[in-house]
């Protein structure tokens, strides 16, 4: 039998909008402007290898929204990157920001590649001639970009040097909120690049305490082990969870018994960043995987992993997604059918963006905040934004991804009222 094409992500958050703008019955000039991006910024741009030779790259950067505030969002390093994948997930960074209440709208950003075939120095130069390509289509108080997959703080740290080495001496200082997820000593925030796995668990938290089960036993799946996935494992860990199947880019383990989140996560220090061959735990298929019995799933790798092949498979009764476009429409109506939760992705991973947030306050007052602060107030946003997602599916009847996206696209909603449309 022929397989049926799976839809893309883009085509996957355009059936979600339409979905909520539907149910919510949003206004249908609003629900034009929301449907396509401001800004598609493409610009091939050059490199000089190793070797001394030349190669083009295909950069992007998606301004989907920005009528809260600046666009907002991270810089991706991948294969799968291209116009569309860009597009999807600007626009749920638009969605993410107004429901966590920032003053932010939505972008997103990144190179087609795969990192892992180019050194360090060419992932340096490759980054800096980005954020050159880009000039002034970003900016500290107009797009501010941020990790995402595959690109880190020393990234941050580049693209702030070369964004401030383009301005005047005098401007330099006072830019330095051009990127977050810096290094901490470079000017980012205390406790960022644990915050989008920690709200993923304040998140799990909410739900465990709605559900009266306790956490504390209780066992999980993680799909990704790297910023996502790890810290989210690291902060179930301490709440006494267990971790019985790990599935990353290298390979898929199981271990009924539990594995060890911080011994596993120093393998993956020493094994190029992969789970694949610790010892602590069995080797197994992913259908192996996707079939094992647990409470709570955490998708925290790449896009369109809960589907109408892999759906059928779960176990659990949570997914939280870690990930942006873990679970696409078919597999969602699935795991609905089912009776699965789920914490959809612009509430359960929005923990990055809001210490995003965080961070450019604090640059912009020249300000030092505590990781005690930082959590403070991250689990606050989070836990109000997860509120008023429950309470809003409850009063629409309808799912918890929906509920989230009304929840958003209400707020932006009544700004467009407000402010109207110029001229
Ligand atoms: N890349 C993260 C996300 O998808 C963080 C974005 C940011 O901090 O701007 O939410």
């Amino acid at each position: 039998m022929e397989k049926v094409k799976q839809k893309s992500l883009i085509e996957n958050v355009q059936d979600q909008f339409n979905k909520a703008a539907d149910l919510m019955k949003l206004d249908i000039g609003v629900r034009k402007i929301l449907a396509s991006p401001h800004n598609e910024i493409v610009t091939n741009f050059p490199v000089m290898m190793d070797d001394g030779s030349i190669e083009v790259f295909k950069g992007y950067r998606v301004q989907h929204n920005n009528i809260l505030g600046p666009y907002k969002g991270g810089l991706r390093y991948h294969q799968t990157i291209d116009q569309g994948a860009v597009m999807g997930l600007a626009a749920l960074m638009t969605w993410k920001t107004a429901l966590s209440g920032l003053p932010f709208g939505g972008a997103k950003g990144g190179i087609q590649m795969d990192p892992s075939k180019y050194s360090n120095k060419e992932i340096e130069r490759i980054t800096r001639r980005f954020t050159f390509a880009l000039g002034d289509n970003i900016g500290p108080d107009y797009d501010i970009p941020a990790p995402d997959v595959n690109t880190n703080s020393q990234m941050m740290a580049w693209i702030m040097d070369t964004y401030l080495s383009t301005k005047s001496p005098a401007e330099r200082q006072n830019n330095i909120h051009i990127v977050t997820g810096k290094p901490v000593k470079s000017g980012g925030l205390e406790g960022r690049d644990a915050a989008t796995g920690l709200g993923v668990v304040f998140t799990i938290e909410e739900w465990a305490r709605d559900k009266k089960m306790d956490l504390k036993g209780a066992t999980y799946t993680v799909q990704g082990f790297g910023k996502v996935g790890y810290w989210a494992a690291h902060f179930m860990n301490k709440l006494g969870a267990k971790l019985v199947a790990v599935q990353d880019h290298t390979g898929t383990i199981g271990n009924a018994n539990g594995i060890d989140v911080e011994d596993l996560y120093k393998h993956t220090k020493k094994n190029n960043g992969g789970v694949n061959g610790y010892k602590g735990a069995s080797e197994i298929s992913s259908n192996d995987f996707f079939s094992t019995a647990a409470d709570i799933f955490i998708p925290a790798a790449l896009s369109d992993q809960v589907t109408g092949e892999t759906a059928p498979m779960l176990k659990v009764k949570l997914i939280a997604e870690g990930a942006n476009g873990p679970t696409n429409t078919e597999g969602e109506a699935i795991c609905i059918a089912k009776g699965i939760d789920i914490i959809p992705d612009i509430l359960c991973n929005a923990g990055g963006v809001i210490a995003s947030y965080f961070e450019w306050l604090q640059n912009k007052r020249q300000e030092t905040w505590e990781l005690a602060e930082v959590n403070d107030r991250l689990k606050k946003k989070v836990v109000l934004a997860y509120r008023n997602v429950f309470n809003t599916a409850a009063e629409h009847k309808t799912d918890t991804r929906t509920a989230a996206y009304i929840v958003a696209i209400s707020k932006i909603e009544s700004v467009y009222k407000e402010r109207g449309i110029f001229p």
